[in-house]
């Protein structure tokens, strides 16, 4: 394998391809900022299917449609109350925001990324924000990049 065929195979590894880049930062440009359902809530009602790795009465788990990493996992709240992305985050909502967290860990564990693993919480369009249900990305089983895209 020429020296540029490698390269190229262990970035398509690390990061997304270009490609596939600017389809996500499409998909969070065309999403308008609202407090109108989402798929998510559709989820949560069991209306469309997803893969669901954890459920209990305020956190539902399940892997991204999408994934960026060979584990890449949304977390979200089953009651978004107002929390249409972290920059509506009020007083109100610290403990769902430490449950999130703290689920984010609890599952980490459960899907076996002993050697680390990074949450995302993607805000507004500039933040690359898609659905408007606040969201934690639990992502792992590869190595990540600093800084981030
Ligand atoms: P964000 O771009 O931070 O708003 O993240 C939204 C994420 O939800 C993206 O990574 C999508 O791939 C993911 N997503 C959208 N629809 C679904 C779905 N039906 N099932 C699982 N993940 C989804």
């Amino acid at each position: 394998m020429s020296s540029g065929k490698r390269l190229q195979v262990l970035n398509s590894h690390i990061s997304p391809p270009p490609s596939a880049m600017a389809s996500e930062k499409d998909a969070a440009l065309a999403a308008v900022p609202s407090d109108s359902p989402t798929i998510f809530d559709k989820i949560i009602k069991k209306e469309i299917p997803a893969n669901v790795v954890y459920e209990d009465d305020k956190v539902l788990a399940f892997r991204d449609i999408n994934p960026q990493a060979p584990t890449h996992i949304v977390l979200i709240p089953k009651v978004r109350d107002g929390l249409t992305g972290l920059s509506k985050a009020e007083e109100r909502h610290i403990e769902i925001l430490g449950r999130l967290l703290y689920t984010a860990k609890v599952v980490a564990k459960q899907e076996n990324l002993k050697e680390g693993f990074r949450i995302v919480i993607n805000d507004g369009p500039k933040g690359c924000q898609s659905v408007y249900h606040i969201h934690v990305h639990l992502l792992g089983g590869r190595q990540m990049n600093w800084p981030p895209g």
